[in-house]
């Protein structure tokens, strides 16, 4: 890691010039640390500051999360004794007396993006960088051009050049998006009504969060996924709870279900599977994974390497093929998440600047599904456990017997830790539970210091808390490694 802290930054490198193509956290985060460092940082952005994280993929999906956890919390405040207006009992729901205002909630997480948005403007502002609005594109190796935007024309020479342009959804050739009832999950936003029959197709980790934030706010929702459980990639418990309470919460999970396409009608929608059953909505996500955009970026003439896929070629430093030329983020396919890409920059920044700086480690990247509950992993997984591919011990503890759990009135999830087979170091673990976004960092914390399950089951943990399910599988293990 970079050994200056911010206090005692000094201008190391004066006269080296960074130019950065995507201003998403791969990109501003790149261009913070190269300007700590003292570089002549110029930054071209298409859309806006803060990239697809902040405008349109993650800061808008956790704020409309934000409401749906409200209303799910809503839905089982009967239980804790809540009474809402229109009489509900511990025996009935209180749906129905509590709605939510689609416009409204919608109006806030675009209001929340773009001032975010400015406030990385303003950051960027502050520390010198110079921001070009346009779509850039690479000249060589060693230039980085503004093709079209408000600073068409522009010409930037550089002795660093990052690419950073993240990804766009995946759309299918029959199934194209209409912004209206067809959406990507970048249009929902501008939906002012809340969908009466929402479908969602696909079931990995945005069309999971997108299907339950929908049917949290009122929607019925159908999931359709073309695999045997929703959240393929995930935990298998750990989908299995999230799938178990999809279906008690009243939602259609199609398994097995491969969309082939899917049609407007006027005011619905039909969504065609390859096997010929059909499935008529009001509106239809599209959540089929995403694209690179690196086509069209003189990649190739600048010697950038790229696979199939079209993402670009890098090692643990963010290096390219190209000498001088750094990637991070999604359209490297490292790791799709917003924290992998600003890490990626900050790294690249480091090496290219000559400052102190540790290859990336994919090890300890902690990642949430943010559904209800939250799904929230780091470090090796069980399925890899269990394939012989490491060695470790298993614990799984249900929280339904925790205290603060039972107090909370929530019934669903566990939490799993993972420990290496003889030395009982931990190597990974999981949480299923509300908060599990926050849950899951003391796991972080051991897995990426190497700390034993003594370690962790000997330090204090509050009565009653959720973590002291943590230290009890700890605890667990510990008996398992004798
Ligand atoms: C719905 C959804 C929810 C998500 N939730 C989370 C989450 O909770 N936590 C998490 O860690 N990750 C989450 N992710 C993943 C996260 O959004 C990405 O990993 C992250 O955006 C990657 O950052 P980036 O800098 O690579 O790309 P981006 O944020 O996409 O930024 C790339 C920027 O490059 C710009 N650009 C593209 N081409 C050009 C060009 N030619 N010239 C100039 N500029 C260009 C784009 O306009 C964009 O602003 C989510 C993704 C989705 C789809």
């Amino acid at each position: 890691m970079a050994s200056v802290s911010p206090t005692s930054a000094s201008p190391i490198n004066q006269a080296t010039r960074v130019a950065i193509l995507g201003g998403g956290p791969g990109g501003y985060e790149a261009a913070l640390v190269a300007a700590q460092l003292g570089a002549d940082v110029t930054v071209v952005e298409r859309d806006g500051l803060g990239g697809s994280t902040v405008l349109t993929d993650v800061v808008p999906s956790k704020t409309l999360i934000a409401t749906a956890e409200l209303m799910a919390s809503v839905a089982g405040a009967a239980e804790l004794g809540v009474r809402f207006p229109g009489g509900s009992t511990p025996d009935s729901e209180p749906a129905g007396a509590v709605t939510v205002d689609l416009a409204r909630v919608h109006a806030r997480v675009k209001a929340l993006a773009s001032a975010q948005s400015a406030d990385v403007r303003a950051r960027l502002e502050k520390e010198g960088v110079t921001l070009l609005s346009g779509a850039g594109a690479l000249d060589g190796p060693n230039a980085v051009v503004v093709r079209d935007g408000e600073d068409a024309g522009a010409r930037v020479e550089a002795d660093v050049v990052l690419v950073s342009v993240g990804a766009r959804p995946r759309t299918l050739p029959d199934a194209e998006p209409d912004g209206e009832r067809i959406l990507t999950w970048k249009q929902v936003y501008d939906l002012t009504e809340l969908p009466e029959h929402l479908i969602v197709v696909g079931s990995g980790v945005t069309g999971a969060e997108f299907a339950n934030a929908y049917d949290a706010l009122g929607a019925h929702v159908t999931l359709i996924s073309s695999r045997d459980r929703v959240l393929p990639g995930e935990d298998a418990d750990a989908a299995e709870v999230l799938e178990s309470v999809f279906r008690r919460r009243g939602m259609d999970v199609m398994s097995r279900s491969r969309a082939a396409k899917v049609e407007r009608h006027g005011d619905s929608v039909t969504v065609t599977l390859a096997d010929g059953r059909t499935v008529e909505g009001s509106h239809c996500i599209v959540a089929v994974g995403a694209i690179p955009n690196t086509a069209g970026l003189g990649l190739e003439e600048a010697g950038v390497w790229t696979s199939e896929s079209g993402h670009i070629d890098v090692d643990k430093v963010s290096r390219t093929s190209a000498r001088g030329v750094y990637a991070a983020g999604d359209c490297t396919g490292v790791f799709p998440l917003a924290s992998v890409a600003a890490m990626q920059g900050r790294i690249a920044m480091w090496h290219a600047l000559g400052d102190t700086v540790a290859p990336l480690k994919l090890r300890s990247v902690a990642s949430t599904v943010f559904t209800s509950p939250e799904i929230a992993t780091v470090g090796w997984t069980q399925a890899q456990i269990d394939s012989g591919e490491a060695q470790g011990e298993i614990v799984k503890l249900p929280l339904a017997t925790n205290a603060r759990a039972k107090m909370l009135g929530i019934h669903d999830g566990f939490v799993k830790l993972f420990c290496r087979t003889g030395s009982g170091t931990v190597i990974g673990g999981v949480v299923v539970a509300p908060r599990a976004s926050e849950l899951i960092f003391p796991v972080t914390l051991a897995v990426e210091k190497r700390l034993n399950v003594d370690d962790v089951a000997h330090a204090f943990t509050i009565y009653p808390s959720l973590t002291g399910s943590l230290a009890e599988a700890a605890r667990q293990l510990h008996v398992m490694g004798e």
